[in-house]
């Protein structure tokens, strides 16, 4: 009797504990990004060293985004997370930290020169700062040694493979920068009018201006729209340049009354590289 409960301890244990083994090697590290394009940037720096698990899904805003419990339950596992400054970041780490998760928060602000915008309310940056860094090709080159460094500091095993994608990625990012110049360059137009002011960085590194329809996260009121409206047609505005993630409900009333085009950008799209490419290309040819 007390034999066969041995038996059965011991291959609970067995069993449990082969378990446990599977778990640990059987399966990557979980590493999380708040947004599509940082999905780009580690695997291309940590390749099939980890798992890469997004928060914020394709088609939605980041700065309204609250992440569900399910991905908060998921998130406990992971070893590293790459935060932007999303206020739904804080809510969601507050949210973790009953589930005594080991996770390590990396702060992809560090070393950036950042675009302050001390008027700007709830909703389009979620504090003092222009949250959109991702799209300058030159901030990202800083991020991305943010990222190899936090990877080599966990995983020390694949420094070499980090620091030499990290190299390679650099060299992409440094003739991304070139080409973009080379594509705006010759622009006469230099005043851009968006729905929602994501180009920040862009503008900044391009000598560009942007200039929204959506104001601090809001749309326009009838008064605001009124100025909007005079501006734009000052300006000759042909196109507005719209994101998938927001309704532009009032960049289209100011299309349709100046007579210009909504044309949409997404960029918090995965497939960075050709996005900052073809958010260049439209700019040239609005
Ligand atoms: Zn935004």
């Amino acid at each position: 009797m007390l034999g066969t409960a041995i038996l059965q301890l011991r291959l609970l244990f067995t069993f449990f504990f082969s378990f446990i083994a599977f778990s640990i090697y059987g399966s990557l590290p979980t590493v999380i990004v708040s947004l599509a394009p940082y999905q780009f940037f580690v695997n291309q720096i940590a390749e099939d060293t980890v798992d890469v698990f997004l928060i914020v899904p394709p088609g939605a805003s980041s700065h309204t985004y609250e992440p569900t419990p399910r991905q908060v339950m998921q998130a406990s596992q992971a070893l590293l997370w790459f935060s932007i400054g999303e206020s739904f970041e804080a809510r969601a780490m507050q949210a973790l930290k009953s589930y005594h998760s080991n996770l390590k928060v990396v702060d992809l602000q560090q070393n950036l020169d950042l675009i302050s915008q001390p008027h700007c309310h709830q909703g389009c940056c979620a504090g003092a700062f222009d949250l959109h860094f991702w799209l300058s090709a030159r901030q990202a080159q800083i991020q991305a040694s943010t990222i190899a460094n936090a990877l080599i500091s966990s995983f020390p095993q694949h420094k070499e493979k980090y620091l030499s994608n990290l190299k390679k990625l650099q060299g992409q990012l440094q003739d991304l920068d070139r080409e973009i110049q080379t594509i705006l360059a010759p622009l006469k137009q230099r005043s851009l009018l968006v729905g929602h002011p994501a180009y920040g960085y862009f503008c900044r590194d391009y000598h560009l201006q942007q200039y929204s329809v959506e104001i601090e996260g809001k749309d326009p009121s009838a008064k605001q729209l009124t100025n909007l409206l005079l501006f734009a047609r000052g300006l000759g505005t042909k196109t507005i340049f719209v994101q998938p993630q927001y309704s532009n409900k009032a960049a289209w009333l100011v299309a349709k009354d100046i007579g210009a085009k909504l044309v949409t950008l997404d960029p918090y799209s995965q497939n960075y590289m050709q996005t900052m490419l073809t958010i260049a290309q439209a700019f040239a040819a609005q």
